[in-house]
């Protein structure tokens, strides 16, 4: 089994690290505030998959916007649980939309699968956690609660 206590700020970093040409290339300013010392159980590879399926998602929303492209990457904790927040500026998500969002083959764009998001919501349901959507007229939250682990 693959399922092991890992660094989740760790991998938090890793991933905007990686998407950095990306961001680059498409004009996009980010910020990144991590808590350090995060750690969670399961399966590193799956989350790196849910990390970088958002943030993909949200640089081609990005792509469509004019003027100042943003994304926000956030890592907190609580007592019981450790939050990623990853936030994009951009067109608001419709609320028909956001109903079922996280489904297979809802998809806007031309040549989209809609399977990411569905396969992000099935790894964080698996790892006993949840991924919340929220998205108003200034800016698109993609928020994956995971239980906490002390290390
Ligand atoms: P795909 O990327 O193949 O379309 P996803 O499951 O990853 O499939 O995403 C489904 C849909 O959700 C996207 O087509 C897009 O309409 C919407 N979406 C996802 N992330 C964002 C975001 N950050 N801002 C606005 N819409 C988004
Ligand atoms: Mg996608």
């Amino acid at each position: 089994d693959r399922v092991r206590p890992f660094h989740l700020s760790q991998i938090v970093h890793e991933m905007v690290d990686f998407m950095y040409p990306r961001f680059s290339e498409s004009n996009i300013v980010h910020s990144i505030v991590i808590t350090p010392g995060i750690w969670v159980e399961g399966d590193p590879s799956q989350i790196k998959q849910v990390l970088l399926n958002i943030l993909n998602n949200a640089v081609e929303e990005l792509c469509h916007i004019q003027g100042e492209r943003r994304i926000n990457v956030h890592l907190t904790k609580d007592e019981a649980q450790c939050e990623v927040k990853i936030v994009n500026n951009g067109e608001q998500i419709p609320a028909y939309m956001l109903e079922n969002i996280f489904e297979p083959f809802v998809t806007t764009k031309s040549l989209g699968t809609g399977l990411g998001l569905s396969v992000c919501k099935q790894i964080v349901e698996k790892h006993s956690g949840q991924i919340i959507v929220d998205s108003n007229n200034k800016e698109t939250a993609f928020l994956i609660k995971l239980p906490y682990m002390a290390k």
